[in-house]
């Protein structure tokens, strides 16, 4: 994080987290699908293995790996977004912004000029 704006040299600096948020709320809904998907494949493993204990095994087996599977996708496709989203935001937005003259700046000097 940069400590002074480029501007003013201020150190009052604000950060924005833009792509941080959205990636978050895409990842989230992206891993959401995918869980839906493993939650799918999780119910139908889930269900062959409790086969073998009979019928109960077989819905609760379903049921279980469905439930894990769903949780997984979810919690995994929303870190995913968060994590792609605070590479965006340091290497792509403008993210911090100055309290004092409100310049918006990149923490990257490289992709400073790049993106004004
Ligand atoms: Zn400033």
């Amino acid at each position: 994080m940069p400590e002074q704006c480029p501007n003013c040299q201020s150190v009052r600096i604000g950060k924005k987290n833009y792509g941080k948020k959205t990636a978050g709320v895409v990842g989230a809904s992206a891993g959401s699908y995918g869980g839906y998907i493993a939650a799918a494949t999780g119910g139908r493993v889930g269900a062959s293995i409790g086969v073998a204990a009979g019928p109960v095994g077989a819905a609760v087996g379903g049921i279980g790996g469905a439930l894990i599977g769903a949780l997984l996708g979810g919690a995994t496709g929303a870190s995913a977004g968060v994590i792609l989203g605070e590479v965006l935001d340091e290497r792509v937005f403008d993210n911090y912004r100055c309290l004092d003259c409100g310049y918006s700046f990149s923490a990257d000097p490289d992709s400073r000029d790049a993106s004004r």
